[in-house]
Formats: structure tokens, C-alpha cells, sequence
């Protein structure tokens, strides 16, 4: 179906903060890449926090609709998130994993250079299940006999497990290391994480996956081991598939490994669409001034094309990402620099 594609439609959903900064700047790495990718067609669409305290809403029905009806990926920029509950207000990203079936939440985190203090041996995936375990929020709070009891249901499927296994093996595959660590806790919860690890442990034997998996070796870490062993020696590491809570903690404390969170990025992905999102948030803290790093938002769309089957074009934003990382003199505060954004995209977009 890639090849047949005239042009690329991105719906490009900048929502709060920094997400305003970073998104031009994941655009100009796409327009950069030339007649190396179809005609790039970018649809604005509106969401976010501030959209919500304008009109009410944070996800209107209208961006849903065209993202499901006339985009073939998107690009989100970052949502804030208010310090106390807003009667009425439910987070779009969330919302939109949720309605466009982004299942899986994938979330590179290599070194290039011991940046910012980042460890120079990091090269691994995390692919975290983004739509169930505790994150249904199913909760409830009763009094007990002794004071105020909380409960939270946590929910872990087969059919979730299967395909986010299928997506880590998948993943693996186009890795020279060829190694997937699954990641539970079924020592203690030996139901749920129990069907989590023998349902992604089960997925290369699947007839219809017809060995296609054979050469990929499969470990198994202890969440808790996994920290551990995550911040001792990360090179053990190639890809790690976690359910959902597990894998949100993993990938933020490997995010840490590498030095800013302003370069680590990370793409939604479902069976047919695919949504590209910096990890980081929307920093009020510097927002509007032209300092926020646009290095994980030029990689979250390499990540997303590469996804589509561009990999060419992604390789040539990635490298071209690392090169102004390796050399140094044009960075942005979080990572040591002094420049701007604008000029960290000029530097970019000059190589590729
Ligand atoms: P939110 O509620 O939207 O998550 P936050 O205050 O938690 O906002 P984050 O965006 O999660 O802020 O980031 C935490 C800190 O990391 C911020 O204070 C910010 O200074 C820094 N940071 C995050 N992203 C970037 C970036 N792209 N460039 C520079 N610094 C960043
Ligand atoms: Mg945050």
C-alpha cells in the first residue's frame, strides 16, 4: 500500500506548550527530505488543555473524524496537564490512543554521545501495551472497617498481550541484535503478569506466524530486576515489551539513561495508523521562548515514516539528528548549548 501512495497526509496536532515549538520543526525535517517521500500534506487539527479551557473541549469530534477518515499518520506535539482535577476534562492523548486503536507505544532510547551526562551504551526499545493493565482506571474507594479503602482493577488480555508481542518480535527483527526481554512480575502476580509472559513467550510458536521469529533469542526480566539491571548494565538490553504501567516507568527511567528527555521520541502505533509524540510534556516552564529541544520531535517523525515503510527518509533524519548532537556547537540549554530552537532545526535540516 506504501508504494502506491501519491501523497503523505499528516495531521499535525501541536496542542500545548512546547508542542507548538517542536511540531514546525518535525515538519521541516519531513519537507526536507524532498521527492525522497510523497508530496507531505500537512492538516492542522485542534486539541489540547488550553483548546479546553477555550471551548470545552480538548478532543473535538471534528479532529477525530478527519484524522480517522483522511490521514495516513499524525504527529502530536505534548498536552499539559492540569496540577488538579478539571470537572469535565479527560487527556486527548489518551483519549485518542484509545479511540484510533494505538496499541502499542514504542519508545527508542539510544545514546549518541555522552550528552548532558547520558550513558554511552544505551541502545534498546521499549514497547510498552498502551491501552490496558491499571491504565483502564477502574477504581473505586469504600470505607472499610478500619478507615478508607482503594481499589484499582488491573486487565490483561490475550489478545493485547499476543499483539503487542507480535509488535516486539516484529520490532526485533529489524534489529541487529535480534533479542527481546520480556518484563513482568509474575512471581507475585502470577495471574495477570502471568498471562502477559506466557502469552508473549507463545507468539513465535503461532502457526501464522510461520517461524518468521526463529532466530530472535527471548529473556525474561523481573520488573524490579529490570531497573536495576537497566541502570548497571544497559547494553543487556535490545528490545524490552512491558505491560502498560511497567513499561511507562521503564521508558522514562531509560529516557534518563540518555540525558534529555527532549531527545527521546516515540510513535502510537496501531494495525493501520500510526501517531509520532516526543516523550516529554508540554514544559510550561519554558515554553515560548524559543529554547525547547526539537530533537525528539524530528525523531518521533522519523520514527513514524520509518513505521510507514520510508526508511531511507527516516535514516536521513535520524542521522542527521545525531550529527548535530555528536558535534556539539549548536544545542539547545537542556543538553549544554546555548542556541535555539530555530537554530538546532536550521543545523538539522541543513544535513538532511
Ligand atoms: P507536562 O505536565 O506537560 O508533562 P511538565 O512540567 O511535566 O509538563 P515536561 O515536559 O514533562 O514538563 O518536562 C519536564 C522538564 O523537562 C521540564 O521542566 C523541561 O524543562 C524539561 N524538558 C522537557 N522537554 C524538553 C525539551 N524538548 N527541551 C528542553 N527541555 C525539556
Ligand atoms: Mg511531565
Amino acid at each position: 500500500a506504501t508504494a502506491a501512495r501519491q501523497s503523505l497526509k499528516i495531521g499535525m496536532l501541536p496542542a500545548d506548550g512546547i508542542g507548538r515549538e517542536v511540531l514546525p520543526a518535525a515538519r521541516a525535517a519531513i519537507i526536507a527530505l524532498g521527492s525522497s517521500i510523497p508530496k507531505p500534506e500537512f492538516i492542522d487539527l485542534a486539541a489540547g488543555f488550553e483548546l479546553f479551557t477555550k471551548t470545552g473541549t480538548a478532543l473535538p469530534d471534528e479532529t477525530v473524524s478527519i484524522l480517522q477518515n483522511e490521514c495516513d499518520c499524525a504527529l502530536f506535539g505534548a498536552v499539559s496537564s492540569p496540577s488538579r482535577k478539571v470537572v469535565g476534562y479527560s487527556s486527548p492523548i489518551v483519549a485518542l490512543r484509545k479511540k484510533m486503536d494505538l496499541y502499542a507505544n514504542i519508545r527508542p532510547v539510544a545514546s549518541v554521545a555522552a550528552t548532558a551526562g547520558g550513558k554511552p551504551d544505551v541502545d534498546l526499545v521499549v514497547i510498552r501495551e498502551n491501552t490496558e493493565c491499571l491504565y483502564i482506571k477502574q477504581e473505586t474507594l469504600q470505607q472499610g472497617e478500619f478507615g478508607k479503602e482503594a481499589r484499582a482493577t488491573r486487565l490483561i488480555t490475550e489478545r493485547a498481550s499476543r499483539r503487542i508481542g507480535d509488535m516486539a518480535f516484529k520490532t526485533a527483527l529489524s534489529r541487529p541484535r535480534k533479542h527481546v526481554t520480556i518484563i513482568h512480575k509474575s512471581n507475585v502476580l502470577s495471574v495477570t503478569d502471568g498471562l502477559f509472559r506466557e502469552t508473549v513467550r507463545a507468539v513465535p510458536a503461532l502457526p501464522e506466524v510461520n517461524g518468521r521469529y526463529d532466530q530472535i533469542t527471548i529473556a525474561e526480566q523481573l520488573v524490579d530486576s529490570a531497573v536495576y539491571r537497566l541502570f548497571r548494565e544497559p547494553h543487556i538490553f535490545d528490545v524490552m515489551v512491558a505491560p502498560n504501567l511497567y513499561g511507562d516507568i521503564l521508558s522514562d527511567a531509560a529516557a534518563a539513561l540518555v540525558g534529555s528527555l527532549g531527545l527521546v521520541p516515540s510513535i502510537n502505533a496501531g494495525d493501520s495508523f500510526v501517531m509520532g509524540e516526543p516523550v516529554h510534556g508540554s514544559a510550561p516552564d519554558i515554553a515560548g521562548q524559543d529554547i525547547a529541544n526539537p530533537l525528539a520531535a524530528m525523531r518521533s517523525a522519523a520514527l513514524m515514516l520509518r513505521h510507514l515503510g520510508y526508511g531511507e527518509g527516516a535514516d536521513r533524519i535520524e542521522k542527521a539528528v545525531d550529527e548535530v548532537i555528536r558535534e556539539g556547537n549548536v544545542l539547545t540549554p537542556d543538553l549544554g548549548g546555548k542556541s535555539k530552537t530555530s537554530e538546532v532545526v536550521n543545523e538539522v535540516v541543513k544535513r538532511i
